[in-house]
């Protein structure tokens, strides 16, 4: 009754959006107390958008933004901070923790609305969306992704009715996970376990971005995502993003040697862009990028 319900109202609709896309970050959190400051983030701006055109190219300008949280008002965490996020490129997003690199994804996911400035998605503004379109063509996959107890199929086609295998096979080798899916004994059948224990990191990450690109998003978000994973991992993770030719792709990195071949990397410090360039440009000039890269470096040396 419960799944009918869901599968049947507009306020279902809601709902299984709102699970879909809190999911990833309700996993990646331990403590009760985490879980409420996640939730906290339900979207606080307008839905009444209407835009929904058939082609979207997910040209991404984020025009002088600034922003403060409702609960610290006081605290400007965006000072005027402006980007672009070109279609077909891969933009990595560093900058040293609490910068304010999750704060502009959540802005582009649209759970808040900035005091100035404004997000343009194909020179529209993001409000200016229909609020279902936006978070279908807007998708993140978050750092320690979440799966249900059930099959392989039914993780890929999440929320998604009567997807055929074939489709999500298509979206399985674009994630670079089929070739380890179809050496499972029950294939696509696999019971994946209670929150995906069965699997390694690597492969839940590949199954979550599988998730992500069935839906055909045109703005893809990987938050962190190369984080947790073994190099192996990383490798078919960085090879998954190569078959997005086509897409916007953003990295929130923290690893920096996984995003030295991305198109452009912008180092966010204070709420504002420090510095962009490939990384062989940011190499060179031996500025902020070259220096956190020398720290991280050293921490990660001293922990092994
Ligand atoms: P990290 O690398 O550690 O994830 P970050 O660069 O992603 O950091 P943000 O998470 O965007 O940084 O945080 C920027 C600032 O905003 C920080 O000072 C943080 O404490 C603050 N902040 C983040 N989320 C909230 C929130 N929900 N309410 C109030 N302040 C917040």
């Amino acid at each position: 009754l419960v799944s009918f319900i869901l599968y049947q109202s507009d306020l279902a609709d809601n709902i299984r959006t709102l699970i879909y896309i809190f999911g990833d970050m309700l996993n990646s959190v331990g403590a009760a107390g985490k879980v409420f400051e996640y939730l906290d983030r339900e979207p606080q701006v307008s839905t009444k958008g209407t835009l929904q055109p058939e082609t979207l190219t997910g040209h991404v300008h984020f025009n002088n933004l600034s922003f403060s949280y409702p609960t610290r008002q006081e605290r400007k965490v965006l000072q005027g901070l402006s980007l672009e996020l070109r279609p077909g490129q891969l933009t990595a997003l560093v900058g040293p923790s609490g910068g304010g690199k999750s704060t502009c994804v959540s802005l582009l996911e649209r759970f808040y609305q900035p005091q100035q400035g404004e997000i343009l998605l194909d020179g529209q503004p993001l409000q200016s969306y229909q609020h279902h379109y936006l978070h279908r063509k807007v998708a993140m996959v978050g750092q320690e992704p979440v799966l249900f107890s059930g099959s392989i199929k039914d993780n890929i086609a999440y929320g998604l009715a009567d997807c055929s295998l074939e489709r999500v096979q298509e979206a399985a080798r674009r994630a670079n996970a089929h070739s380890f899916i179809s050496q499972l004994e029950k294939g696509y059948d696999t019971d994946v376990g209670e929150r995906g224990g069965q699997l390694s990191g690597g492969e839940k990450q590949r199954i979550a971005i599988a998730r992500a690109l069935i839906r055909e998003p045109q703005v893809l978000i990987l938050n962190e995502v190369t984080s947790a994973l073994d190099t192996e991992s990383e490798h078919m993770v960085q090879e998954a993003l190569a078959s997005c030719p086509s897409q916007t792709l953003l990295v929130i990195a923290h690893k920096l040697r996984t995003i030295e071949r991305a198109d452009q990397i912008i180092l966010i410090d204070q709420g504002t862009v420090q510095e962009q360039g490939t990384h062989q440009e940011l190499m060179d000039r031996k500025g902020s990028y070259y220096k956190l890269r020398e720290r991280l470096f050293t921490e990660d040396d001293m922990s092994h």
